[in-house]
């Protein structure tokens, strides 16, 4: 369908230059690519003895039913809150999916930001992979009709299928979870003091104008820019699924290693992500002009992730093989803060792992598998556990 003035405004992105966040539908809502989406995802559901999928599907549905509820007016027919939640999804970029058959219990998708991921650096799946739009799927049932549903994918474009169908099962399930938070910490309102910046990078111009393009999906549902496909995913579900993981691991004793392996993905997307960016038209016409030298390309990608919403960071110290950052309001440590209080180690595993990629990226040589761990980076201190701030130290393995 057509979006109209009146659905164009319920969708609109507003980015608030405080925090650093960008905001859709009452939900914030975080930037990132196919690659550490799909990575995210193949973690979760790879690790044995816990019920991966189970947390990546639970918590699209519980996210994107209270995301439509916000996006939905109470005058909206059925008709048209259908056509809001196949809308929504194709706005963040998650692909197309049809709902119009949704009554006879059949949803199918012929685009998916998954599957892209999917297929562009894992390869072909022996599983359906599209457990994300189950989810989805599931939460838009509940935000339309108050049913709880099942969502099963039946056949999918990961292992060949033309379309992804889905079958919906209506039969006894529990309610859908709320998604229950307590209120967020009080953002940072004042500058921070310390913050390095390189006399040739105008960061706030890269802001602006980062801020500026369009990131929401094609008619297909999709986004690509900077050689990557984007997707603007809600924070909270990041935060439900990464929080879930990791003590879904904890009962095994093996929360170290799920830290630790959300930390690597996030250091693959950081290198994927910019390296994308860094090849890109973009990057050549706004970004290239002010970078004389490395350290000119470091400020520049954290002046850039900051307008994808990770984290409201800044560089406080930097040699080539060193770095130290502080972020004040990253969407890892507000959000644990927010699902489950005070917490007893740092948090950000996100910001962790890209705070490493990015310098392997920008002093590295060779492809990205070669420059894969040549930096190590540690959270010092978070704002989960009841800090002004969580720092990063990243320092080059010797
Ligand atoms: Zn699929
Ligand atoms: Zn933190």
């Amino acid at each position: 369908m057509a979006i109209d003035s009146d659905l164009a405004a319920r969708l609109a992105m507003q980015y608030e230059p405080a925090t650093y966040r960008r905001r859709i539908a009452g939900h914030d809502v975080i930037i990132h690519c196919h690659h550490y989406n799909a990575r995210l995802q193949r973690t979760i559901e790879g690790a044995r003895g816990i019920d991966g999928k189970g947390i990546i599907v639970g918590a699209a549905e519980t996210v994107f039913a209270d995301q439509l509820a916000r996006a939905l007016r109470p005058d909206d027919d059925e008709a048209r809150r259908w056509a809001v939640a196949e809308l929504l999804y194709r706005h963040l970029g998650f692909g197309r999916i049809d709902l119009s058959q949704v009554g006879a219990g059949i949803v199918t998708a012929d685009s998916s930001h998954f599957v892209e991921g999917w297929l562009a650096g894992l390869g072909e799946s022996a599983d359906n992979v599209c457990s994300f739009t189950e989810g989805y799927v599931q939460g838009a049932v509940y935000a339309v009709t108050g049913a709880a549903v099942r969502v099963r994918e039946v056949e999918c474009m990961a292992r060949g299928a033309e379309r992804c169908r889905f079958e919906v099962d209506r039969g006894e399930r529990p309610p859908v979870t709320p998604n229950r938070k307590e209120p967020p910490i009080p953002a940072p309102r004042e500058p921070g003091a310390g913050w390095l910046r390189s006399p040739h990078v105008d960061e706030q111009a890269i802001i602006d104008a980062v801020v500026g393009m369009p990131m929401v999906g094609d008619d297909a549902g999709l986004i690509p820019a900077f050689s990557v496909y984007l997707a603007n995913m809600p924070a909270d579900f990041y935060n439900r699924i990464c929080i879930g993981f990791v003590e879904a691991m904890r009962g095994l004793g093996r929360d170290k290693t799920a830290i630790r392996l959300l930390v690597s993905d996030a250091e693959h997307c950081g290198m994927n992500t910019f390296r994308g960016i860094m090849h890109s038209p973009e990057w050549d016409g706004l970004i290239a002009p002010m970078v004389r030298d490395r350290a000119d390309a470091l400020h520049a990608i954290i002046a850039i992730s900051n307008a994808l919403g990770w984290g409201d960071w800044h560089v406080t110290a930097h040699t080539p093989r060193s770095l130290a950052l502080e972020s004040r309001y990253g969407y890892e440590a507000v959000g644990y803060r927010e699902f489950r209080g005070l917490a007893a180690a740092p948090q950000c595993a996100m910001l962790t792992g890209v705070a490493a990629g990015v310098m392997e990226l920008v002093y590295g040589e060779g492809t990205v598998e070669e420059r894969y761990g040549t930096f190590s980076a540690r959270e010092e201190r978070c704002v989960s556990c009841g800090e002004a701030s969580c720092n990063f130290a990243v320092e080059q393995v010797e």
